[in-house]
């Protein structure tokens, strides 16, 4: 991909389109055409803007300052952290010395590979390689910063342990503190709101408001887009979801309303793989507990899925997004995870356990009951389902494992019972602007747009159609990292 991105002056560009032949026509001055020009006079004057205070725009902060450069961060919640903040604290990385301790045999490659196989072949490869690369100096990084990591664990899909489990509260901590240790400047609650190009099609600024006061800001080396993906932006989700939203729950950061790819694509910046259908709505689709809204995977402990009319309906032991995906064309899109005292116990000592309530009672008829499940179909089902796991073959699903290729699945007999009642929510979204490795964005002719860069959940490319645990707080973190040193690297602009 990059072979093809040549550096274009947006006059070049302009001269094929539409706008172009206007400004023929017309007579106007190219400057009047540009989106937002430059204003008389800036307010304030950076080498480097990110625009984001997430896992990418930290990332992207911390490398920007060991560059030496003067980084101003700008967030427009009262708070900082946005997805990266909330998130599960899973986080794909490979090999590394919790693997190698743990006698786990992972190498890049192996991380290539699985990532394009989850990917299911739609993932942009440059991308992937990349991340499967650089993912380990990404975990030297959080290390030395003092992340710890608790497991490096089994998911649907992966040939190895590789998922590594941590605190992201503590991590985004830890991100900020180091970024304005190294003198980032960060200012929250200053949305930043359009960008700034020169005639030659260079974005040199960002207009933001700061203190409710609309404030032009000039960067003399670039900017960066770390603002996190469209989960929270209705009309964006309606726009290129594949599937219909009325039941689905978004849950994630508040922020996360696209305002960077709609900055970026003022711009010409091409969109990647927005519309991909990839889970239930070209994001990451996970079941969610319908009172707490947290994610809930009693599954991998060895719960059975079961639908309102007491049926299965999918092979409990897939990846996350594909039950999601599966119970998205449900009743209601309820999905009911079946389990009886052990799997409770398993799932509870499990690092999965959320907060998630399950009802709980101690006949299955009576869980049934106060599920609102069909009764008679829960406890024929869950008979069905026992003599499939005695005769170790799973004629109606497939379901060998609990993990991936781990655990064995348990009979559902032991009183009391739980039901854990979710539905598919929405955590995060998979498309974005397109990137090449360098994080360069990408414009819709292939050119990288001078002084514009973007990390994260903001871009699009990498994950293809399905999602591989962990990738989407490790892109985010890999990549960020790469767009600060990129950055930082670029000739100041006077
Ligand atoms: C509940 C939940 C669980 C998850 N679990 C995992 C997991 O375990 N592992 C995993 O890999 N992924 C997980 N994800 C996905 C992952 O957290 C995100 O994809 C990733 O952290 C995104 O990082 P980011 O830095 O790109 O964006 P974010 O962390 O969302 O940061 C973007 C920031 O930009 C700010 N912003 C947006 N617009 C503007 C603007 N105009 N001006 C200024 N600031 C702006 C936002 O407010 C936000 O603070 C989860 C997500 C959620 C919601």
């Amino acid at each position: 991909m990059e072979k093809n991105s040549k550096r274009l002056s947006r006059r070049t560009f302009i001269k094929g389109t539409a706008i172009g032949v206007g400004v023929g026509i017309t007579g106007l001055n190219l400057k009047e055409v540009y989106a937002l020009p430059a204003p008389q006079k800036w307010n304030k004057e950076v080498d480097v803007i990110i625009i984001g205070a997430g896992g990418a725009g930290f990332c992207a902060a911390i490398e920007a300052c060991k560059a030496g450069a003067k980084t101003l961060i700008l967030e427009k919640e009262p708070v900082t952290g946005g997805s990266s903040a909330i998130c599960g604290g899973s986080l794909a990385f490979a090999p590394t010395s919790m693997q190698k301790e743990k006698g786990i045999n992972d190498s890049p490659n192996l991380f290539y590979e699985d990532l394009l196989k989850i990917g299911k072949g739609r993932c942009v490869k440059e991308l992937v390689r990349t991340y499967a690369d650089e993912s380990n100096a990404c975990y030297e990084f959080l290390v030395s910063l003092g992340v710890k990591f608790q497991s490096v664990e089994m998911r649907p899909g992966l040939s190895v342990p590789r998922v590594h489990r941590t605190s992201a509260g503590d991590t985004l901590n830890i991100l900020k503190n180091e970024s304005t240790k190294l003198g980032a400047e960060l200012l929250t609650r200053s949305p930043a709101k359009r960008l700034y190009a020169n005639p030659q099609g260079r974005i040199i600024g960002v207009k933001a408001k700061i203190k409710n006061k609309d404030t032009s800001i000039k960067a003399k080396r670039a900017v960066i887009l770390t603002t996190g993906g469209f989960a929270m932006n209705k009309d964006m989700l309606k726009e290129y979801s594949p599937l219909p939203l009325e039941s689905i729950m978004a849950v994630s950061g508040l922020g996360t309303t696209g305002d960077g790819i709609k900055m970026a694509m003022e711009y010409g910046a091409a969109p990647s793989q927005m519309t991909l259908a990839l889970s239930p709505i070209t994001g990451v689709g996970i079941p969610m507990d319908v009172n707490t809204k947290t994610i809930s995977q009693p599954n991998y402990a060895g719960a059975v899925i079961v639908n309102k009319e007491g049926k299965r309906f999918v092979n409990e032991s897939v990846a996350y997004t594909d039950i999601a995906l599966a119970g998205m064309s449900q009743t209601e899109a309820l999905i009911f995870h079946i389990a009886d005292e052990q799997v409770f116990n398993a799932y509870k000592a499990s690092t999965y356990s959320r907060m998630d309530r399950p009802l709980k009672a101690d006949t299955l008829e009576e869980l049934a009951s106060k599920a609102g499940i069909a009764s008679a179909a829960l406890v024929e089902e869950i008979n069905k389902y026992n003599g499939h796991v005695a005769a170790g073959n799973d004629p109606d699903f497939g379901r060998k494992s609990l993990v991936g290729i781990a655990g064995k699945p348990t009979p559902i007999k032991t009183a009391p019972f739980y039901a854990y009642v979710t539905k598919p929510g929405l955590i995060a979204t998979m498309g974005g602007i397109k990137v090449n490795t360098k994080t360069e964005v990408i414009n819709v002719f292939d050119e990288a747009i001078p002084g514009l860069y973007a990390a994260g959940e903001v871009t699009g490319g990498m994950h293809g159609a399905g999602y591989h645990t962990g990738s989407g707080f490790g892109k985010a973190l890999v990549f960020g990292r790469i767009a600060g040193k990129k950055a930082a690297n670029e000739k100041p602009q006077r």
